[in-house]
């Protein structure tokens, strides 16, 4: 019988089960690219149903202790005395999701000598140090798409907040003001912009679709470029690298994930390039930008905005600059966390569960590092060129 820590953001403030706001989720049968939803032999929740805080357990927690695991779910991470320290060094699992990740550093791996499997419950698994896995032969798998699409809509939200400034907007309604000239002294029209995406993979490509109707001018670039087809459709202007991209645009998104390449990419040198007053939305890892580089941006005005949801550490600390820093429009990391995405990872990380406990191949794209090497999506999307 295994072992099995999940680790999970805090319950709602206001109890759980929170009142939901609807009665189901839509039915979706496949993703964009045509690869199928979750396929676990069951599960025992209802889509809708807060999964990710501790009482959800991903749904996972009955179905594991049925089977004889163990299981301990906390929200408990940082530090010695945490429970994830304390459980780590005879765990054989470890599942946890990048809005409240659970950092598996290389000190942390060296302690887990049991560890077989790091699950993330979602996308993204910087959060583990994927060359000690590769070293140690611990398996990483992420549920791959299951919220790309809740991301591209998030990033569409934050680029129409920050272009038209809506967030001051709303806040003199809630004020009881009526200051129109205020409201508007920072509000534009999308419709004419250029707008470059850094990274065209699930969430990218996504997010230049929803874009494409606004009648902007799409601009990308990415390890892999898209098919010719595409660009036609959508008329997107190919750019060799992120430097040739940032310099020509006014709203630049970022959809790549964090590793040594783009550890730090967006800083004083690549933000100096860009047009004055453009705006970033970076839905994808914190680490990416240079965090003190984005405030100087934003209080000289070099950049009239930035938004997304990451940010590092998490959680963020109270002080940490980005909460305070003018003209932005910063969510704590929820884009891939809405109820509907819920549903998905915890299906997925089930059925990643599933195949591992049968000794069954875990699915390709769900594969980050198995077998001491980078594979699946993990060769694709972290493995250097
Ligand atoms: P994906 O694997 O489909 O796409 C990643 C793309 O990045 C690939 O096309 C790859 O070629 C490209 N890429 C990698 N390194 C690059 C580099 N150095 N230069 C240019 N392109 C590079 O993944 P996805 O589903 O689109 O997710 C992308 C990232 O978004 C994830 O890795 C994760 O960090 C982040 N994410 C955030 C949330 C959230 O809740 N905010 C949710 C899901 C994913």
């Amino acid at each position: 019988m295994a072992k099995i820590v999940i680790v999970l953001y805090p319950d709602p403030t206001v109890g759980f089960p929170p009142i939901y706001a609807r009665d189901s989720l839509p039915v979706i049968e496949r993703y964009p690219n045509g690869q199928t939803l979750p396929t676990p032999s069951a599960i025992d929740f209802s889509p809708g149903q807060l999964l990710g805080s501790v009482s959800g357990g991903l749904g996972l927690v009955r179905w594991l202790e049925s089977l004889g695991h163990e299981v301990i779910v906390t929200s408990d991470k940082e530090g010695p005395d945490s429970v994830l320290d304390r459980e780590l060094p005879d765990t054989d699992v470890v599942i946890s999701q990048p809005f409240w990740p659970a950092y598996l550093s290389p000190e942390r791996l060296q302690s887990a000598k049991n560890l077989k499997i790091a699950i993330t419950a979602g996308i993204g698994s910087d959060h583990v140090d994927l060359k000690s896995a590769i070293a140690k032969g611990i398996t990483v798998a992420e549920v791959t798409y299951c919220n790309s699409i809740s991301v591209a809509e998030h990033t569409v939200m934050q680029v129409l907040a920050l272009v038209r400034d809506y967030i001051p907007q709303y806040k003199i309604v809630i004020d009881g003001g009526w200051d129109i000239a205020d409201a508007v002294s920072r509000s534009y029209d999308l419709e004419g912009m250029d707008v470059g995406v850094f990274a065209a993979g699930r969430i990218g490509r996504a997010v230049l679709e929803r874009l494409a109707p606004f009648d902007v001018k799409l601009h990308y670039t990415d390890r892999y470029r898209l098919p010719a087809d595409i660009e036609e459709k959508l008329g997107l202007t190919w750019h060799e690298d992120i430097h040739d991209l940032a310099k020509g645009i006014d709203v630049l998104t970022v959809h790549a994930p964090l590793t040594d390449e783009t550890h730090g990419l967006l800083d004083d040198d690549l933000l100096a390039t860009m047009r004055r007053g453009s705006y970033i939305v970076n839905p994808a890892r914190g680490a990416i930008a240079d965090r003190d580089a984005i405030v100087r941006a934003l209080e000289s005005g070099q950049l009239a905005g930035y938004a997304g949801d990451v940010w590092f550490p998490q959680p963020a600390p109270a002080d940490h600059p980005w909460r305070t820093m003018p003209h932005h429009g910063m969510t704590p990391h929820t884009s891939g966390t809405s109820l509907t995405a819920q549903a998905r990872y915890a299906a997925g990380t089930r059925e990643i569960l599933e195949n591992f406990f049968a000794g069954t191949p875990i699915r390709p794209e769900y594969l980050i590092v198995e077998g001491g090497a980078y594979a699946g999506t993990g060769a694709h999307s972290y493995q250097s060129k």
